[in-house]
Formats: C-alpha cells, structure tokens, sequence
C-alpha cells in the first residue's frame, strides 16, 4: 500500500530521516515505535506530505504521492493525532462530519454516517450536540478517530493518538483500535513510544533510532530475534517474559480438561491477562469459555511458566 525507498529528509541541515526503507502491506497494522526524536511523527507526515521528503520515493497504491494531488492523498487517508485537534466551536457531529462537508454530503448521509461512526467508538448518541470541552480526554479522542475514519479513507495515519489519555481509557481504546481493524481491515499506520502499546497493536512492528529503523518485523520476532543489543535494551530484557506473555493467548494453551472451580478465563484473553487472574484467585488452574462464554477446557499456572522465548507459536 505504500513504499518507502531511500527515503531522506532533514531540518535545517539536521537528518531527521536517512535512507529509510518501508514497506507498509494493505490491510496491516503497522506500528512506528522509538525514542523521542527517532524521525516516527516525520516519516508519517511524509506519507500525507504535511512533511516533503527530500531524497527517494514514497508510493502510495503504486503512484508516486508527489503525482497525486495534494488534497486527493489526504482525502484518501485518515489522520489522527495526540492533540486531537477538534473545533472547539464544533460539536461533536460536526467534527466528525469535517471531511464528509467539505466532500459536499447530503445532509442525510452525513447524519446516517455520523451515527454510524458514533456507534462504530462507542460513542453514545446523546454526546451528538456536546462541544469538545464537554467531553472527557477519551470521549474527544474517539471522536477525533471517528473524524479520520469518516471518509473510509484507505489508510488510517495515527500519531500517538492515545499519549494523552490515563492508563484504564488508553487501554479502553487500543483494545477498540484492534476490533475497528479486525471490522474494516484498513491499513493502519500508528505512531507510538509506548512498548506495550505496539506490541499490543501491531502486525509489523518497526523499531526507530536516529532517523533509520534498527529492526522491523512482527512483535514476536522482535522479542526473541533481536537483531543487536539496542533491540534487546529497548524491549527490556527484564520484562520479556510478561511481554512474551501479552503476546500470546490463552486458546494456544489450553488443556482439554474441563475445571469447574474458579472464574473463568476467555479463550482470547492474553496470557498476561491470565496470569493477573493466577495472582488473584490464589489458584493453580482455572476454567476457560470460549466467545459464546462455553466451557472449553482449561488453563494451568504452571503452562505459563513454559513459555519459552520462541518464534514458534505452540498451537
Ligand atoms: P519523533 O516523532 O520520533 O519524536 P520527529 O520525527 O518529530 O521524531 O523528529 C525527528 C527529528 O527531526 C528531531 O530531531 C526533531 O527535532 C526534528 N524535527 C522534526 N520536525 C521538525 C521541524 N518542523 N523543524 C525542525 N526540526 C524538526
Ligand atoms: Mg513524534
């Protein structure tokens, strides 16, 4: 869906972003992660050319986006940001109605469709006439994701959208990012510096430093193949077991036997999840429901302890 190659750009004089080679593939959720100042907010602004590269090519759809018009590439791509960067004077279906106004949308569409997006973050409809400043920190940024998706742009840009946001909302939303993905299979492109957060999202994971990527590949691959000492810092060698855990769910080890005492853990829950169950319940197993909340077997605090640092996923 979009290719970067050998792609430069600086400040000034100062790289930002030095020979990057991307390649973002359709319908995956692709996650930039780095330290501050590692070139992530610059190299995604390239794509929607709120930054111009200097040097290489970036294609979006097999075009080159310095071909495409301006306002056709950003119309054809959902934007969201930290800072949100709602219209204060705006209510909120106003907000999300931005793009569908400009585009000339009949009044009723633009009503059905707001609804839709409402709907679509679990926003309530009662919330259609607040203005920003009525709404909570997490309210606000629902409504500014539902302004970048109100076109159904093909790529959905996201610059630390959740930065600002208390740890219980934050999750709250991440955990709607991957359904809203699952749901539309747009091609994602999200901006972030929070570890769990990208291991969490991505499908590709790309790894920053000084304007170049040290590592890119799936989350997994990140944690146990890292390519240099820098990969291994970032992602904590101290936390890689629970972050191993995060990443894998309790449907891969399930054990056939059904357990009745206890509450019960879902088959899609994480492993790090199922841990904090453990710690909880002061148990050594526990019963598990599949997604139509079925008994389905059973999962053993000790299975958790052989989860090995492995590419191989055990199912
Ligand atoms: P990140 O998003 O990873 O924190 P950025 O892409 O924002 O990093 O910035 C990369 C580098 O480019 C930093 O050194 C930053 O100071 C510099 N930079 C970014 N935008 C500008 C700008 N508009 N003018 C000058 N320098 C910039
Ligand atoms: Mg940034």
């Amino acid at each position: 869906m979009i290719e970067f190659n050998n792609v430069s750009k600086s400040f000034a004089g100062q790289p930002a972003v030095s020979h990057l080679d991307l390649h973002i593939a359709t319908g995956a959720f692709t996650v930039l992660i780095g330290t501050s100042g590692s070139g992530k907010s610059t190299t995604l602004k390239m794509i929607n050319r709120l930054v111009e590269h200097d040097e290489g090519t970036i294609t979006f759809a097999g075009e080159e986006i310095r071909s495409l018009p301006v306002l056709e590439l950003r119309r054809r791509m959902g934007y969201a940001i930290q800072s949100i960067g709602l219209f204060p004077h705006w209510t909120v279906a106003q907000n999300i109605a931005t793009v569908l106004q400009l585009q000339k949308w009949s009044r009723a569409r633009i009503d059905a469709r707001v609804d839709e997006l409402m709907a679509l973050l679990g926003l309530d409809p009662s919330l259609r006439a607040r203005y920003p400043h009525q709404l909570s920190g997490g309210q606000q940024q629902r409504v500014g994701v539902a302004r970048a998706l109100a076109a159904d742009p093909e790529v959905l840009l996201m610059d630390e959208p959740f930065g600002a946001l208390d740890p219980v909302t934050r999750g709250a939303l991440q955990q709607e990012m991957v359904r809203i993905h699952r749901l539309l299979g747009r091609t994602i492109v999200l901006v972030t510096h929070d570890i769990d957060e990208a291991l969490q999202l991505a499908d590709h994971l790309v790894l920053m430093d000084g304007g170049k990527v040290v590592q890119q590949g799936t989350p997994l691959s990140m944690l146990t193949s890292p390519e240099n000492d820098f990969v291994r810092e970032f992602f904590g060698r101290s936390e890689l077991g629970v972050r191993l855990l995060s990443l894998r769910q309790v449907s891969a080890y399930l054990r056939s036997e059904p357990v009745y005492t206890g509450e019960a853990l879902r088959a899609d829950m994480s492993l790090r999840e199922a841990l904090s169950a453990f710690v909880a319940q002061q148990c050594e197993v526990l019963p598990v429901h599949n997604a139509d909340g079925q008994p389905c077997g059973s999962l053993h605090f000790r299975d958790l302890l052989c989860v090995e640092a492995s590419c191989e996923d055990p199912a």
